[in-house]
């Protein structure tokens, strides 16, 4: 481990807390304190039931085999089908003509899919599949936008068996052919555009360029949605997805499947190195993500549930298809920007389908406080009753902007920690029970055991900080990266014996909430103090000038680190060496003087990952003058180069 922990400082003070409303108390799925305890006396029974709830075409003999830790095997001996357990085990009662997928897409266009539909849907595409030679273990690479043929994809494939490897929509023809490389497909989905912002994304160009010369790719199954590539299909190798499907039967069996079989793989999204190929399997996944979507998200009969990510993220996988359609829920899916034709479409979206809950992402958040309330305020939002984030500690301020403005102060909002690996999440308010601190995670879901260590592997108590781990195995933990073993466990289970490495810090409060931190490379050592990125950026957010902010560690000669703050002014603010002293104040009044940044930085825009993370690293980079580390998973690369223009040369 090159970080040294020592005590995380109690910096942030964060008095407000928002207890369960009585009324959502009252109708919880979940709201009795002590299935925490239940769970944790025997976590194996309390997963066994969760599983018990999923259709199997043969039961499970062992729960768990960890006897090769790290590597876990879940329900060992159980056969089930995935697509079977999100589809046709609804079709025999009142949920077979109930709203599975509600899509809209950008230029304004919408489709509703009921089981009984995406059943068809499914069946036929997964017959196509079957008649281009895709058999069962087979990988079949998505590159498409968010487009109702995605979930349908993934369903089709889980149906036949063949493992699907996402790739995000956003990345480049070189990141697809990486990730179809490692992958090994035999075949690609893709589309020949998407929408974004009233643009075309040029899909099928990248795809093309991603397979020139040597590929494992032998066709490319092509959905028309923007009618941009139809002088594109290259004869023998491609074929439209409506053409594939055009005779195909209505009806497919879906393979029975073990438990341990390869559901999918995803790539994590690159915030900190090169990604990772991470393999999820198909009972302990499904298990994971069908009992938080059921217990977080209180997912009931009539509910409108939207989350806002992309599917090309494991956030889009477990809650926008598996964890929601296992539930038989009603899961909404926009395909386009959230500021398009205007700054209110995510609010028209609610107001529209009448969403009940809404899981989006701190960025967004922080995006839409700078807006202005305005946006919200034009639409009525009386349908929602829960909401959700994830992908970045959220910071208090947008917590509650978030509260107030989005939820009209009567929805609880559920801070929802897990990671790729993970599969499901992992720390979460259980929105019954739990009362809420705005920027705290709050407590391990039941059945996990999260702790909080020091460099020695100490377990840290309340009012400490560390390292997050979880300290037995889970049943949609991943079961490694694709084609590297030794990498698994290195990055994962080599820092401490037998126990799941996070790379995340965290705080335990006195009543041992968690306290997210962020990575651990995200902590800045000055002058001994360790300090949070994320609570000096929480600190600046808090001034009203202040739209979002990112902190770095600055290597110093004598403090050891020096931290520099990079940020965004809202709209209608000037830039000043005014304001750069009056941040620089605000910090300090809020945290202490030890926290008070030497340098900050005006930027117009942050750099983000395509999933919308900060890269604090590249950050670094520009701060102490050096090249640009690799910026392949960033969402718009002019963002750091100007940066760079602009204060590489300040050291
Ligand atoms: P890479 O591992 O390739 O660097 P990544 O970690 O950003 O990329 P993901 O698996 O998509 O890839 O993100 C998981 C990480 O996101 C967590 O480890 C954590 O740092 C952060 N995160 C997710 N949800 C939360 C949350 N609710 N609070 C704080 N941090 C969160
Ligand atoms: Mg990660």
């Amino acid at each position: 481990m090159t970080q040294n922990t020592g005590a995380f400082e109690a910096l942030l003070q964060e008095d407000r807390t928002y207890p369960p409303p009585p009324d959502f108390a009252a109708h919880a799925n979940i709201a009795d304190p002590a299935v925490y305890e239940e769970a944790n006396r025997d976590p194996q029974a309390f997963w066994a039931r969760f599983a018990g709830e999923l259709d199997w075409f043969k039961p499970w003999d062992t729960v768990l085999d960890w006897s090769n830790a790290p590597f876990a095997q879940w329900f060992v001996g159980g056969q089930l089908n995935v697509s079977y357990n999100c589809i046709d085990r609804h079709l025999n009662g009142p949920r077979k003509n109930k709203a599975a997928i509600i899509w809209e897409g950008e230029p304004g266009d919408w489709q509703v899919y009921t089981y009984r539909d995406l059943y068809r849907e499914v069946c036929k595409f997964a017959n196509g599949l079957k008649s281009l030679g895709v058999e069962k273990g087979d990988r079949v690479t998505i590159y498409l936008p968010m487009v109702p043929e995605l979930p349908i994809a993934m369903l089709a494939c889980a149906r036949i068996g063949a493992p699907h490897s996402i790739v995000f929509g956003g990345f480049s023809a070189e990141s697809l052919r990486d990730r179809i490389e490692d992958s090994q497909s035999k075949v690609m989905i893709t589309a020949d555009g998407g929408w974004r912002r009233g643009n075309i994304i040029p899909l099928k160009q990248n795809a093309d360029a991603s397979i020139e010369g040597d590929t494992p790719v032998e066709n490319v199954v092509v959905v028309r949605r923007t009618a941009h590539a139809d002088d594109m299909m290259q004869a023998g190798r491609d074929v439209w997805w409506h053409d594939l499907v055009a005779n195909q039967p209505l009806t497919c069996e879906p393979e029975p499947m073990d438990s341990e079989d390869m559901l999918f793989m995803l790539y994590t999204s690159g915030t900190t190195g090169k990604p990772k190929g991470i393999v999820h399997t198909t009972g302990g996944y499904l298990t994971g993500t069908y009992a938080t979507s059921k217990w977080i998200f209180d997912l009931k009969e009539d509910d409108v549930y939207w989350c806002t990510a992309d599917i090309g993220w494991v956030t889009g996988h477990s809650y926008i298809v598996y964890g929601p359609l296992a539930n038989g829920a009603t899961s909404v899916m926009y395909e386009g920007s959230p500021d398009w034709p205007d700054r209110d479409r995510f609010w028209a979206i609610v107001e529209k389908y009448g969403c009940t809950i809404c899981y989006t992402a701190p960025t967004a958040i922080r995006t839409f406080m700078r807006w202005g309330e305005e946006y919200p305020n034009r639409h009525d939002m009386s349908s929602l009753r829960l909401l959700g984030t994830v992908g970045e500690p959220i910071n208090p301020e947008a917590w509650v902007w978030y509260w107030q403005h989005i939820g009209g102060g009567r929805c609880p909002v559920v801070d929802t920690w897990w990671q790729t690996e993970t599969g499901a999440v992992m720390i979460a308010p259980l929105p019954g029970i739990t009362t809420l601190k705005p920027g705290s995670a709050t407590q391990a879901f039941p059945g996990i055991e999260a702790a909080i260590l020091d460099e020695q592997g100490n377990e840290i108590g309340p009012g400490g900080g560390g390292y997050l781990v979880i300290r037995q195995p889970w049943p949609s933990m991943l079961r490694g990266i694709y084609g590297d073993p030794e990498r698994f466990v290195q990055q994962y289970w080599s820092n401490y014996e037998g126990i799941y490495f996070t790379s995340d810090g965290a705080k335990l409060d006195e009543e041992s909430y968690y306290w997210l931190l962020g990575r651990v490379d995200d902590v800045i050592n000055v002058s001994a103090h360790r300090i949070s990125t994320m609570e000096v950026e929480s600190a600046l957010v808090d001034n009203l000038k202040v739209a979002e902010a990112a902190c770095i560690g600055r290597s110093h000669e004598v403090k050891g680190q020096a931290i520099v703050a990079f940020v965004t002014l809202k709209d209608q603010v000037g830039r000043s060496d005014a304001v750069i002293a009056e941040l620089k104040q605000h910090v300090a009044g809020k945290i202490g003087p030890m926290a008070r940044p030497d340098d900050i930085y005006f930027a117009a825009e942050l750099p983000k990952t395509r999933s919308g993370k900060i890269m604090r690293r590249l950050l670094r980079d520009v701060a102490e003058g050096r090249a640009l580390g690799d910026t392949t998973t960033l969402a718009d690369p002019a963002v750091v180069e100007m940066l760079k223009e602009q204060y590489g040369d300040e050291e």
